[in-house]
């Protein structure tokens, strides 16, 4: 009796379960078709995509050094504390300073610069996407360090501009991020007197503002919707951008650029807010160097510029919702007979964790802090300022 009224408990709870076990169901059923409905009902969102750029990276001779790990190189540690600030957005890009001509010839820093090619892992690893290889030393080891540089660039996965083994490869690149095409071109005032090779042009892109105009017209019709222009220019160690600068940058809007990103003078200069036929748009005279062995005044601090870049969806036009940007320092010591180097990202106006950056004093950081943004924000026509 007592093993039958035992069953039939077992049965009854059984029954129960599966009842409020069906009853769950439904309700999930109904939860899935509401948010079905939800869906249908609701646009998606506007296609955004974010963008970070930074200055020159340089390779000087102590800095190749401070990487050789037994018979490789390895330079990560330069980035693994501003990383996250690159990786963070949808696409970074980075002015390549130096060129890759493989180890057939020696290593060596300046004044013609041959690097290891795993600066570019370095890079890769914190997050850089666009390398821009046009600039005063991209001639350094001739026109085998140019192909080289480039298809070694490619190799590891980064999309290029500035320098080109062909014609064909010389005329910008368009990177679909997002739902966003972003277009990008780069070019240089110099090559440091040394020549490209002759009938060679495509080698490397030189500063020629009707080039340019052709070059982001072609790329529009290839479908960029917003277009970065990096030019290499200006004077070393100004902090303020030149007449040539200026009237460039004007001609290079006017031809359809909606940013200029500049580098070179190894120091920062402003940024500037144009209106050019009736649009917003912007120039950024110089982000100084992002690493380098440098110790003139200002050229251990570089910029993280940020850009939101929106597309509306009611007139699909894409445009520049949000300009930021972030100061950092390049932390220079010696260690066990090396240099060693350490690019530092600066978000707060004093140190907020001293600890960590022993040898930075607070004095050092707040000065870098407002060197960068007394610098940075020196036009009156600074866009946005919302800090990173
Ligand atoms: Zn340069």
């Amino acid at each position: 009796m007592i093993q039958l009224r035992k069953s039939w408990k077992i049965t009854a709870t059984l029954v129960l379960f599966l009842f409020l076990t069906a009853c769950q169901l439904v309700r999930v059923d109904n939860a899935d078709e509401n948010k079905q409905k939800q869906k249908q009902s609701t646009p998606p969102p506007p296609p955004k995509v974010t963008v970070s750029a930074i200055g020159d990276v340089m390779m000087h001779e102590p800095q190749i050094k401070s990487g050789k790990t037994g018979n490789t190189y390895d330079y990560r540690k330069f980035f693994k504390s501003v990383g996250p600030y690159l990786s963070s957005t949808d696409l970074s890009v980075a002015n390549l300073e130096v060129t890759l001509a493989g180890p057939s010839k020696p290593y060596q820093g300046y004044p013609q610069f041959n690097a290891p090619d795993q600066i570019l892992d370095a890079l890769k690893d914190s997050g850089v996407d666009v390398l821009t290889t046009a600039n005063n030393h991209s001639n350094d080891t001739g026109e085998k360090g140019v192909i080289r540089t480039f298809n070694t660039a490619k190799k590891k996965g980064f999309h290029v501009t500035g320098t080109a083994p062909s014609p064909n490869e010389r005329k910008g690149i368009v990177v679909d991020k997002n739902g966003i095409k972003l277009g990008f071109l780069a070019y240089t005032e110099h090559t440091n007197g040394l020549p490209v090779a002759k009938g060679k042009s495509y080698l490397v892109n030189l500063i020629d503002p009707v080039k340019i105009a052709a070059d982001i017209k072609a790329l529009k019709q290839q479908g960029a919707e917003f277009v970065f222009v990096s030019l290499h220019w200006g004077t070393e160690y100004q902090r303020t951008p030149n007449e040539f600068q200026k009237k460039t940058a004007l001609k290079v809007l006017q031809a359809g650029a909606d940013v200029i990103l500049g580098s070179h003078p190894h120091v920062q200069q402003q940024v500037e807010k144009m209106v050019v036929n009736g649009q917003e748009k912007l120039v950024v005279y110089s982000m100084g160097n992002f690493i380098s062995n440098q110790s003139d005044p200002y050229t251990d601090l570089g910029v993280i510029m940020y850009f939101d870049i929106m597309k509306d969806p009611k007139t699909n036009k894409v445009k520049l919702t949000k300009t930021s940007f972030l100061p950092t320092l390049v932390d220079k010591y010696k260690k066990g007979g090396k240099t060693e180097y350490l690019v530092v990202p600066l978000p707060t106006k004093t140190p907020s964790n001293p600890a960590a950056n022993p040898r930075i004093t607070k004095k050092k950081w707040e000065k870098s802090y407002n060197d960068v943004h007394s610098i940075i924000t020196k036009a009156d026509s600074f866009p946005v300022m919302v800090n990173k």
